[in-house]
């Protein structure tokens, strides 16, 4: 039988472009004259980093890492590898990591170790949710979309055991 949750609107489709909007003007202000590399996360950073390109006329290039996931579960193990690397040298680039969403810290604070170690000449976060309440790593966000309270959400990107990324609004899974 297939799994069907009750999922209520946390975030319209219009909030989340408008946000996308006011993401991209920032992040154009700050980037003029140079010519990032942004670094999505898999696969929850897909359709934010989709929509928030073609909000930015840079003269920009897109990456992607695959780190370990969740799997099936909605608590993080603690422990981050890199599952797919980085096809592209990132030192003396400016980059940008683009991220789904911040819970604990510990997937992107590992991440951004990781980058800062191959000595790019910047490296800047955004991340289009922040779930304050439950970080164990302090993480700069340079770039936010929103704050959200302790939910687990789904929708745009974000799944439940792999379902639920296609959905337009994002919103929480209610058990
Ligand atoms: P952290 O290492 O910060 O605890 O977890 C970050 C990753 O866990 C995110 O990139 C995302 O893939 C997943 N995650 C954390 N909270 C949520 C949530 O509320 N919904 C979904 N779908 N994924 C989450
Ligand atoms: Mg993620």
């Amino acid at each position: 039988m297939v799994f069907q949750p009750q999922l209520k609107i946390l975030i319209s489709r219009d909030e989340i472009a408008k946000a996308v909007d006011r993401l991209a003007c920032e992040i154009k202000r700050d980037y003029q004259g140079k010519q990032p590399l942004l670094i999505g996360i898999l696969k929850g950073s897909f359709v934010f980093m989709a929509d928030l390109i073609r909000r930015l006329d840079l003269p920009l290039e897109v990456e992607f890492i695959k780190l370990s996931s969740y799997g099936a579960a909605k608590e993080s193990s603690g422990k981050v590898r890199v599952v797919q690397g980085l096809k592209t040298r990132i030192k003396g680039r400016d980059v940008l990591v683009v991220e789904d969403i911040v819970d604990t810290g510990v997937t992107i604070s590992f991440l951004l170790d990781y980058l800062k170690k191959k000595q790019p000449a910047s490296l800047k976060l955004c991340a289009l949710t922040d779930k304050p309440s439950r970080r164990r790593v302090p993480v700069p966000i340079d770039y936010l979309g929103f704050t959200v309270l302790n939910k687990f959400i789904v929708g745009y990107g974000l799944d439940f055991d792999e379902r639920f990324r296609n959905l337009p609004h994002i919103y929480t899974l209610e058990d």
